[in-house]
């Protein structure tokens, strides 16, 4: 067992703040690092040491993996966690990681790879018994997309091999749309992930986004801690997120687990990861893996008590799970509202300068943010500058405490997606748990008129 009593955060923002604070709580040393940007961050303030690690621009700060390498071998950290995001699923920096005797806490490189294209992804699913959807063998090419689409029935979705945040991914309603959402998807895919291959599945007219939470210690021991349904989404981005699904019962909620944790046990997977599906009409569909913490993960730590990022640095340490499947009880339920820097109706994103700030408080509520009054937005990371989780003892009794709790807090200067929420909270599709996937978009175009 490798015991770790320094780590290096290499992330900014309401995540490392988060890592940080589960640092603390066991008693581990914490580095920060941060791009010129964010030197006045709170992640910053926070740590016991920090590091500049280079200029604003991400490719050459956060993404930079020689100066994080340099970093931690100047403040001697003995681990690092990746947070989401940045280098959090970057096989490459996890084998170096390795080669300069530095714990990477997340899974093995290998694991990351398998993950990381979503071919391979779903081959693996398959052989580890998670039902996938139906779709093509591997890649589809010029030749065998027609046919393809064919067998698997219209409407079909080309997506990204290389795929992430919805980048690459092509309808095709009819055969007369094939051919033009086959190239698209390709040319998408190149520019942004510098690899244009696609594969194809069938596309699926209403479904839930539904995800389980998985943590395995690496040794064949591997715990589920239920679902979270983040079907309320925009342009493939999660806004809202539940745990548990309205949609699921204990029964439907177990089973899917057990095959997800069962599918870890084989694997001898370490870490934190999610399996992600699509679920409708009764049946789920594996879309994919993270193999690392989701920005979601507080409302899992509502209703189960347990903290994910003690868990992740446990078993990077070799310390092994605090708890057992039978030990985690599901209580209540919890809502997790991702509050951006952007305005609440076009999206489009409003940085600048904090003039007040007011989180709210009171029984079931959290807020995970590293924003404060005076505070400047860089506007070269995402917009995400903080969570909302709110827990209940029912899902009635966290809508009504959401509601109260909206209306406390103050975010003055910039404009943000807290009125959504207000719209949301109030709506009676929301209040009945009646959404999928498609809902706030179809939601937005209807009232934005
Ligand atoms: P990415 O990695 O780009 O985020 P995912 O495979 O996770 O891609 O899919 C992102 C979102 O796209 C899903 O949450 C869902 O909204 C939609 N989606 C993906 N696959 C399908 C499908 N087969 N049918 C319908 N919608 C899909």
């Amino acid at each position: 067992m490798s015991t770790i009593s320094k780590i290096l955060i290499a992330n900014r923002g309401e995540i490392a703040l988060r890592v940080l604070r589960a640092c603390k709580e066991l008693g581990i040393a914490t580095v920060a690092v941060h791009s010129t940007a964010d030197a006045d961050a709170m992640h910053v303030r926070l740590a016991d040491e920090s590091v500049c690690i280079g200029p604003p621009p991400s490719r050459d700060s956060y993404l930079n993996i020689h100066q994080i390498v340099a970093a931690c071998e100047i403040t001697g950290a003995d681990a690092v966690h990746p947070g989401y995001g940045f280098l959090s699923e970057n096989a490459k920096f996890a084998d170096i990681l390795e080669a300069h005797g530095i714990t990477f806490i997340g899974p093995t490189a290998e694991h990351i790879r398998l993950m990381g294209d979503k071919i391979t992804a779903k081959q693996t699913a398959v052989e580890l018994g998670i039902p996938v959807v139906p779709g093509s063998d591997g890649e589809v090419t010029s030749e065998n997309v027609l046919e393809t689409a064919r067998k698997i029935g219209f409407p079909v979705l080309i997506k990204a091999t290389a795929g992430g945040g919805g980048r690459g991914m092509k309808v095709a309603k009819t055969e007369g749309e094939l051919e033009e959402a086959f190239n698209t998807a390709r040319t998408e895919a190149a520019a942004a992930f510098g690899n244009p291959a696609v594969y194809m599945e069938k596309y699926l007219g209403k479904p839930r986004h539904i995800e389980v939470q998985v943590v395995g210690d690496g040794e064949g021991n591997a715990i589920h801690l239920g679902e979270r349904d983040c079907s309320l989404q925009r342009r493939h981005q999660k806004v809202w997120e539940e745990a548990n699904s309205p949609a699921l019962n204990v029964e439907q909620r177990m089973k899917i687990g057990k095959i997800c944790a069962d599918a870890m046990k084989k694997m001898k997977y370490r870490g934190a990861g999610t399996i992600e599906f699509l679920y409708e009409n009764g049946e789920f569909y594996f879309i994919e893996m993270n193999t690392r913490l989701q920005v979601e993960h507080p409302i899992t730590e509502a209703i189960t008590g347990i903290d994910l990022v003690h868990e992740q640095i446990r078993v990077a340490s070799g310390a092994g799970l605090s708890v057992t499947q039978d030990e985690i009880t599901f209580s209540g339920h919890a809502i997790e509202c991702r509050i951006n820097a952007e305005d609440p109706r076009t999206f489009v994103p409003s940085p600048g300068t904090i003039t007040h700030f007011h989180a709210p408080g009171g029984l079931g509520v959290r807020v995970d943010s590293g924003a404060y009054a005076g505070y400047k937005i860089p506007p070269y990371y995402d917009s995400l500058i903080g969570k909302l989780i709110v827990h209940g003892r029912t899902r009635v009794e966290c809508m009504m405490r959401l509601r109260r709790v909206l209306d406390e807090f103050v975010v003055d200067g910039i404009k943000t997606t807290l009125p959504l929420f207000q719209d949301l909270v109030a709506n009676q599709d929301i209040a009945n748990g009646d959404y999928d996937i498609h809902w706030l978009e179809d939601y937005l175009a209807r009232t934005s008129a």
